[in-house]
């Protein structure tokens, strides 16, 4: 298994790295990859992915820090050629649904991640929420764009929208809610070979453990439920994701 997504550098995690990644590699995990937030956190996912071979780390700046982390194609550029363990452009995208940040700063700061991800022929990690409309069209007409939405909970009209563009979506433990049912169908319809699995930790734990700090081991019940979702075994399904994550990254 992959976690594609989560953040080492938040506690409790950080506190407890070396515990955190043992029980990643006991349950089978052979990377995971720890996603920047701010131009300040960048400095500890450097030192995080030195820790241990399984790690690798993404530059970015989420759309909720966007006031207060200006960056411009060049830092993103420069801050990635540095490191052969930084294979990702974000998290960036576009929160309007808690607009911590302005929108129009948001919006600027995702095109200069959009024109570093396509310079850097990498993969732009993109976070969405409350802004199907917006995301689309900035992600839209960029040839050569490789796209991963993480913790997909969006709508299935915007699937539709993203699958012709070569879109990889990420299944978070959300889709272990009981509320989930909708998202759960939007999965349906993603073909396999576009599915990700990440924790997103150390927020939202999947069932059964909803309400715990989330760690990278936790990944299994969110693998475990698409199977059932996309009714294939466990195992393929395992095969199909972490193929998927080394295609889009390596
Ligand atoms: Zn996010
Ligand atoms: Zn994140």
């Amino acid at each position: 298994m992959i976690d594609s997504h989560c953040h080492l550098d938040h506690d409790p995690l950080f506190q407890n790295l070396n515990d955190i990644i043992l029980r990643s590699k006991d349950m089978g995990i052979e990377k995971i990859l720890t996603i920047c937030t701010t131009i300040e956190s960048f400095k500890n996912i450097l030192n995080i992915v030195k820790t241990d071979r399984i790690i690798y780390g993404t530059f970015g700046i989420h759309p909720h820090e966007t006031n207060k982390n200006i960056v411009t194609k060049k830092n993103i550029v420069k801050e990635i050629s540095f490191n052969k363990k930084i294979i990702g452009v974000g998290e960036t995208g576009l929160d309007f649904y808690y607009n911590n940040s302005d929108k129009d700063s948001q919006l600027k700061s995702f095109k200069k991640h959009i024109e570093a991800a396509i310079e850097l022929d990498m993969p732009i990690i993109v976070h969405s929420r409350g802004a199907e409309n917006e995301t689309f069209e900035l992600l839209k007409n960029n040839n050569n764009l490789k796209i991963l939405m993480h913790c997909f909970t969006g709508s299935s009209s915007f699937a539709d929208q993203l699958m012709p563009l070569g879109a990889y979506f990420s299944a978070s433990g959300i889709i272990t809610f009981k509320n989930s049912s909708d998202l759960q169908d939007t999965f349906k319809e993603i073909p396999l070979d576009k599915l990700l699995i990440e924790t997103d930790s150390p927020f939202l734990a999947p069932v059964p453990m909803r309400g715990k700090k989330n760690e990278p081991s936790y990944i299994k019940y969110t693998l475990r439920k698409l199977a059932e979702i996309k009714k294939i075994d466990e195992s393929e399904l395992d095969k199909i994701t972490t193929n998927n994550f080394n295609n889009l990254f390596f």
